[in-house]
């Protein structure tokens, strides 16, 4: 309702100013700057009609034009940093969680953004230079992958759920696959292994219960219409206790003897054995390909640490199979995906992975070197005077669904501020320059080196002294 009498209101209406006067202040300067002139004047005309709206129901007589002028320059600025806060922004990831899904997963090497990079260019994407003749995309990855995990063949899509779909829709369609259960799981909000089993026109033979499905739960389910038996890597949860599911050698040989193909989703999938940076529970690709099991997918950006993509290995002639199928070229990978995964691969062969490839080396990080990375930067703030920083023990989590139940010990950096809370602060941080996203426990803000790049500890310092009135 307006409160304003019509008087009022025309004078408001006079002292409002021109878009060309919002165009010349400093916050339309950066926005023309930034966005373009169109996107500027739009956004002004849009401030002016909140303005308008807003001092059209207040009771306020006497408005100021400059007051009008700096309401309306204020409310462009916000504007802009909207605007630039929903792009796509480079953050630093202080976490802790080592393959944070909606943070982009695993951050990519040095070589693999490098690839990108000069990808972006012209590239043999589908070129063989020896012969100047067609050559097929993605070639070399396939072999790589196929090296790396002692596989006949591998072929690369678009992601993990596009992998798992492609090889449900060209193997199975219209046949029956055979799943226990318990692995009739979720995995992120939209990835219902039921919902891709349907949508790929495979009819779903559950079987077992949700805590133990037996090798005989499987071998009664098998007739003459089953086309598979499909294994899915529970990746984001643990059922513990009273559980009980065959062995992979009992359902190699079941399928074997049965005539049809065994297919494990393995979700995160390690190239490498990561025990020895204590994933005790991790699946390595290769040791279910040494077992037998036909066919096998992963994802690229999870433990393996590449780009997103999609990766399906095994058998020749059912890899041949799933390359021929139309839903192949549907989902393929684009050339800056495999421009990242061969370079993030080619570490793998040069046995290099633990020292260059991101993921591998935050996992592999001690809590004593994240403890003394941490110390330097907190002697490096010692003249900081409202924010205290104090390191205090904590644990790193290995996210992107691998590994659930393991916690790996670390060492955090607690800050506090007698003038700010915690939800202030972590807030501040995360619309810094280059945001810095934190995590909050127990009422305090904290930060995990391990997640971020050493070379981001100085913007990481800055993004904190900022919090220092
Ligand atoms: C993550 C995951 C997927 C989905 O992979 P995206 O690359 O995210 O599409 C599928 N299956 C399992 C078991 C997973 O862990």
């Amino acid at each position: 309702m307006s409160n304003a009498n019509a008087a009022e209101r025309k004078e408001i209406l006079q002292n409002l100013p021109s878009v060309d006067e919002v165009l010349r202040t400093e916050a339309g300067q950066r926005y023309a700057e930034s966005e373009g002139p169109a996107a500027a004047t739009a956004n002004a005309r849009a401030a002016l009609d909140d303005l308008r709206r807003r001092f059209g129901r207040s009771s306020d007589q006497h408005v100021k034009r400059e007051d009008l002028l700096s309401a309306v320059e204020a409310d462009l600025a916000r504007r802009l940093i909207h605007e630039q806060a929903s792009g796509l922004r480079r953050i630093i990831n202080a976490t802790g969680v080592v393959i944070h899904t909606n943070l982009g997963r695993a951050p990519l090497s040095e070589d693999a953004k490098a690839a990108i990079l000069q990808a972006g260019d012209n590239c043999t994407l589908e070129y063989d230079l020896e012969t100047g003749k067609r050559g097929r995309r993605g070639g070399r990855v396939e072999r790589l992958v196929a090296e790396l995990t002692g596989a006949e063949d591998a072929a690369v899509v678009n992601n993990g759920a596009a992998a798992a779909f492609l090889v449900l829709t060209a193997l199975v369609s219209g046949g029956e696959v055979v799943i226990s259960r318990g692995e009739l799981v979720e995995i992120g909000s939209d990835f219902r292994i039921p919902d891709v089993l349907e949508t790929s026109g495979a009819v779903l033979r559950e079987i077992g219960t949700t805590n133990r499905t037996k090798l005989a739960d499987y071998a009664r389910a098998i007739t003459a219409e089953t086309r598979m038996i499909l294994r899915v890597h529970p990746s984001n949860f643990r059922i513990v206790g009273f559980t009980a599911s065959p062995s992979r050698k009992e359902l190699v040989t079941l399928a074997k003897e049965s005539g049809v193909v065994f297919y494990e989703d393995l979700g995160s999938g390690a190239l490498v054995d990561l025990s020895q940076v204590g994933l005790t529970d991790e699946p390595m690709i290769a040791d279910a390909v040494a077992a037998g099991v036909h066919l096998v997918s992963f994802s690229g950006d999870k433990l393996l640490g590449g780009p997103q993509a999609g990766i399906v290995v095994g058998r020749k002639e059912l890899v041949d199979k799933i390359r021929k199928h139309p839903l192949y070229r549907v989902l393929r990978l684009d050339k800056l995906a495999y421009a990242g995964l061969e370079a993030t691969l080619q570490s793998y062969r040069r046995g290099e992975m633990f020292e260059t490839v991101p993921v591998l080396r935050q996992l592999a990080a001690s809590a004593q070197e994240i403890r003394s990375r941490a110390e330097k930067l907190v002697d490096a703030l010692y003249d900081l005077t409202s924010v205290n920083l104090e390191i205090i023990d904590g644990t790193s989590a290995v996210g992107g669904g691998a590994a659930p139940a393991t916690a790996i010990a670390t060492y955090l950096i607690g800050l506090s501020n007698e003038k700010l809370s915690a939800n202030e602060m972590e807030s501040r941080l995360r619309m810094s320059n280059v945001p810095l996203i934190a995590r909050i426990e127990n009422d305090q803000v904290v930060l995990d080196l391990r997640t971020v790049l050493p070379e981001d500890e100085e913007l990481l310092q800055q993004a904190i002294r900022q919090l220092d009135a």
